[in-house]
């Protein structure tokens, strides 16, 4: 058993955060400069944050800068950076084995993992894994294995507006919450039905949030199965249990299991797409846990190895049959990262993580929730674990999305030393790494609620 907070052996958390030259400072400034000529730029970064290394809660910058990371860089590192155990298993396989490519070989590392995953996949019966190296490719091999275990019969993919699946173009067909990922990238993926994600704080068919669950299944019985395609020739319904890049939306609570009713009973696969709500963020090992549903299908990602490349379907043994040759990939199931993998489910389950993400998440959301009352900007706080949305707005009446403010609120917390970023249009995103301890964690939200009065006033003078 290791100590939860590790990295109180190297940082007091009474000095945390700590801002010593107005970031980013000279020496960050280098870094960004050349990042500036020398890479295509297609991303979108919130805030100039220049990372010079990570330990449990904390990022340092080039200038001598600590943050508190709210981030987890980007919900990836949830038994926190460079956890000693993790480090020391990588240590160890790096001398071992290093990479046999498993299209064409075998080796231990993948079965130890994999019988280690299985018995944390919220799947009961018999079950099997394909290891890729992202989430994206986690989603585009549950793809060919929904259509594929269809034989052709059911050439219909549905997923939701609002979804984030990845940015290859399999899984960007299924992506629809930003234009920008999509346009000039045209034609996609033939035979994708998006649907509205019931999002409760603005529900598409303008309904109260607890009756937007069964307004959404409605509307696919309605509209799409009986005016539109046949549920028959419907693979698979890919979902986000909560939306991540969509906003940190949580859908309400009888969501979930109508939508395992409809498609169960249409022979329809159900994915679940955990690549961020996965490996104990919510709370639970898995989002769709809180709902008491069980998918056919699991994808993973991001938190799954602590930082290392893997990517991940688990799913039930008799949909994971796709023929030899039809699908594999060279660095898939690398074995540094499934022992770092494996390490992180043995944290996560020795550590009590889970409690621990209990704990400070209704913390967030009791805090939270006070700014609520206090400020009208706060719109919607939503959330499960340390997966919270806090959505701002301009107007309560109106809803409309805060967008100039969060940008404001993000960076002057950048400024003091809190990295943390948004989701969607308007929503602070909170998704810290798991092992943040109260303490750490009551200490940035005195930071962002000094911050939010700032906007507050700023922007009402403004
Ligand atoms: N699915 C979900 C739910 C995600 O949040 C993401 C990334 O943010 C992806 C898939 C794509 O993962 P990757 O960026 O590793 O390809």
């Amino acid at each position: 058993m290791g100590n939860l907070f590790y990295y109180y052996d190297r940082y007091n958390p009474g000095e945390l955060p700590r801002v010593v030259v107005e970031p980013p400072g000279p020496k960050s400034r280098e870094v960004l400069n050349k990042d500036h000529e020398l890479l295509m730029q297609s991303f979108v970064r919130w805030y100039p944050l220049v990372v010079k290394s990570a330990y449990g809660v904390v990022l340092e910058d080039f200038d001598g800068n600590s943050f508190i990371d709210l981030n987890s860089g980007i919900a990836v590192m949830n038994v926190g950076h460079s956890h000693p155990r993790v480090v020391k298993a990588v240590e160890e396989q790096v001398r071992k084995l290093i990479h046999y490519s498993l299209t064409d070989f075998y080796y231990e590392e993948v079965v130890e993992y994999s019988s280690e995953l299985s018995e944390v996949l919220p799947i009961r019966g018999r079950k099997k894994f394909f290891f890729g190296n992202s989430g994206a490719e986690a989603v585009e091999a549950a793809m060919k294995i929904c259509k594929g275990s269809a034989e052709g019969r059911r050439p219909y993919i549905i997923a939701f507006i609002g979804a984030f699946h990845g940015r290859t173009h399999g899984a960007m067909s299924l992506t629809a919450s930003k234009p920008a990922q999509r346009r000039g990238f045209q034609p996609l993926l033939p035979g994708i039905i998006h649907v509205p994600y019931p999002y409760p704080y603005r529900c598409p068919f303008h309904v109260d949030a607890e009756e937007c669950g069964e307004a959404v299944i409605g509307f696919m019985e309605e509209w799409i199965f009986r005016r539109m395609v046949d549920p028959a020739e419907v693979a698979a319904v890919f979902i986000e249990p909560i939306q991540g890049e969509g906003g940190y939306v949580t859908p309400p609570d009888d969501f979930l299991l109508r939508l395992r009713k409809l498609t169960s009973e249409n022979g329809i696969k159900l994915v679940a797409d955990e690549v961020q709500s996965g490996f104990g963020r919510s709370g639970k090992w898995f989002a769709v846990e809180h709902w008491g549903v069980e998918p056919d299908l699991v994808t993973m990602a991001k938190a799954v190895a602590s930082g290392i490349p893997l990517g991940v379907v688990g799913g039930r043994e008799d949909i994971m049959r796709l023929p030899p040759g039809s699908h594999a990939s060279t660095f898939g199931g690398n074995p540094v990262a499934l022992k770092a993998g494996t390490e992180v489910i043995r944290i996560i389950r020795e550590e009590k993580l889970l409690s621990n993400v209990e704990k400070v998440g209704r913390y967030v959301m009791e805090r939270a929730r006070e700014w609520m009352d206090r400020y009208e900007m706060v719109g919607d706080v939503r959330g499960k674990g340390l997966m919270i949305g806090i959505e701002l707005v301009r107007d309560r009446r109106t809803k409309e999305y805060a967008r100039r403010e969060l940008e404001a609120f993000l960076t002057k917390c950048f400024k003091r030393g809190i990295a943390v970023i948004g989701a969607g249009f308007s929503a602070i995103r909170i998704s810290p790494p798991l092992v943040i301890s109260q303490e750490l964690m009551e200490r940035s939200m005195d930071v962002m609620e000094e911050v939010l009065k700032e906007v507050v006033r700023e922007h009402s003078s403004a």
